[in-house]
């Protein structure tokens, strides 16, 4: 029987095919694509993308979208190799072409090899196999079942190219006083993306990152600093400051890859990535509205003050795959990433938006993020307080926050129950 090797070379020989359809397995959803076919040793073909409509997410994509998710799964059932059809409407090619996330886990076991094949390959492997092309597509009403491409095998020899990179996680911790290894994480990435290019209206061509991230790595510091003073907690807190955000998640994969904490009694993973720099807001918009419990705390914290938990309000944007919290949710943790508000006290959602896309199409990612002595911190400072009381409320009960019966991220963090349930 094949198998993947992790040896740094895809080399697979005549190995069977299996047509999964999206490739989507989602109890939580009534869905699965892979039925009872058996995948071991073989390599899965699937299309990109997601069905439509509101059984997944509508407008949002979830996580079963991405190659990433795609590649976990195939290689979860013991398959050694993931080909993928691109699809007309897929998100990666919506984005560009760019996955912003990784497809295969870094630091984890995974497969051989992933491909992917455009409109002419997908004809001529439908002709090898001898099927119809038609039926080389994602079902859309949960009907679909997998089945073997009998017609065709597939070789795939590749050497991977490896970049070694050093770079450091900073992390801090305030030891719980009863239950030590039950904790809560507050993260925030401390890199961005260096020198280069043009000034783009900054002085020089530093990429500074003073919005993305120094204003989150702040806001974690001074959540230490103030968690500090707070009588000892039960459960224990960390700081994370975590490397390689910007060249894809790697920090935080890394940490997910070999915890120094164990993911199964990590409560909660709280980032932030790029304070709110304004006025004082209405909302407290979140990345990932409707996947876990996280968000019911924030918003009955929000709610004390005046104040409510929404949506980002940028579906196009799939914001809740794009930063630290993403590895812990993929690992199953409850995460939860707060962004700008856009509801202003003075001036409401017209001028709240107005502010967010005037400042984010001028600096965001730009050597023109630079500190400025007229930043409004207000904005950061509330949320900074709702996230303060969310963590410190975690860290003194007994409460695991749970994903939502609709997440995609449930049936990971359920695989690690017992660790929990037993206490
Ligand atoms: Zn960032």
């Amino acid at each position: 029987m094949r198998a993947a090797t992790n040896d740094g070379r895809a080399d697979v020989s005549d190995a069977p095919l299996v047509f999964a359809g999206f490739g989507v397995t989602a109890p939580e959803r009534g869905w699965d694509d892979y039925g009872d076919v058996d995948v071991r040793g073989k390599v899965v073909v699937v299309v990109e993308g997601e069905p439509d409509g509101d059984l997944f997410n509508g407008a949002y994509t979830t996580h079963y979208q991405s190659a990433g998710y795609k590649a976990d799964e195939a290689f979860r059932r013991g398959a050694v190799g993931l080909v993928i059809l691109a699809g007309e409407r897929g998100w990666a090619r919506a984005r560009g072409g760019a996955d912003q996330q990784r497809i295969l886990t870094p630091g984890a076991a995974d497969l051989e090899f992933i491909a992917t094949l455009d409109e002419a390959g997908k004809a001529r492997l439908a002709q090898a196999a001898g099927v119809d092309p038609a039926r080389l597509t994602g079902g859309q009403d949960g009907r679909f079942k997998a089945f073997e491409l009998t017609g065709a095998t597939l070789t795939a020899r590749q050497s991977e190219t490896i970049d070694t990179l050093v770079t450091h996680n900073l992390l801090a911790r305030i030891e719980g006083s009863r239950r030590p290894d039950e904790v809560i994480v507050y993260s925030a990435h401390w890199d961005h993306i260096g020198v280069g290019g043009d000034h783009a209206g900054g002085e020089d061509t530093i990429f500074n990152g003073a919005w993305d991230n120094a204003s989150g790595t702040i806001g974690v510091l001074e959540m230490a600093r103030e968690l500090s003073k707070a009588p000892r907690p039960e459960r224990t807190i960390v700081f994370a400051h975590m490397a390689a955000e910007e060249m894809g998640l790697l920090g935080a994969y890394a940490y997910v890859a070999d915890p120094v904490y164990p993911l199964e009694t990590t409560v909660a993973d709280i980032n932030i990535d790029m304070l709110p720099l304004s006025g004082p807001t209405r909302d407290v918009p979140i990345f990932g509205k409707g996947q876990n419990t996280l968000e019911d705390d924030l918003d009955a914290l929000a709610r004390a003050e005046g104040r409510y938990v929404s949506d980002d309000g940028q579906p196009q944007q799939g914001f809740y795959y794009r930063s630290d919290h993403f590895p812990f949710a993929r690992a199953g943790v409850p995460a939860l990433m707060p962004w700008h508000g856009v509801d202003f006290v003075d001036g409401g959602k017209e001028a709240g938006w107005a502010a967010w896309r005037e400042r984010f199409g001028r600096v965001y990612h730009q050597p023109s993020d630079e500190w400025s002595a007229d930043w409004d911190l207000t904005s950061a400072v509330e949320n900074l307080t709702l996230l303060y009381r969310l963590g410190l409320n975690l860290a003194n009960g007994d409460e695991w926050p749970t994903w939502k019966p609709t997440s995609e991220f449930g049936q990971v963090r359920a695989r690690s129950e017992a660790a929990r349930s037993s206490r």
